[in-house]
């Protein structure tokens, strides 16, 4: 008897799209042609990704934006990416703070060394 198995179950392409919408609302952007059109930024040199013109490095991969490049004069970070700014400087400074403080709990512990006879 052969056991006809196989619950693989395939995802419908807008179920995809859902996924990809809830999860990554970034990407959701990146897949609206009408959106990225306008969308202003710079190229990436290492991954093409198109990054606000605000962003000193690359969103995807930390690449530092290209030093030829200067914010256009008129362009204003909306009040979503100006947040988002915000938030991301204060994620680093807290990430700093933690590592900081976790490594001079660690530098206070008394080395314990087993004692060889
Ligand atoms: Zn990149």
């Amino acid at each position: 008897m052969g056991s006809s198995g196989g619950g693989a179950e395939k995802l419908g392409i807008g179920e995809i799209r859902d996924l990809i919408n809830l999860e990554m609302p970034q990407l959701k952007e990146a897949l609206d042609p009408s959106k990225a059109s306008t969308q202003l930024g710079w190229a990436c040199p290492s991954c093409t990704f198109i990054n606000k013109p605000t962003r000193p490095g690359c969103e995807i991969c930390s690449m530092d934006r290209p030093e030829g490049y200067t914010v256009p004069g008129g362009h204003q970070p909306d009040p979503a990416e100006l947040r988002r700014i915000t938030q991301e400087k204060e994620a680093v400074r807290q990430y700093q703070q933690e590592k900081k403080e976790k490594r001079r709990a660690e530098g206070g512990w008394p080395t314990e060394k087993p004692t060889t006879i």
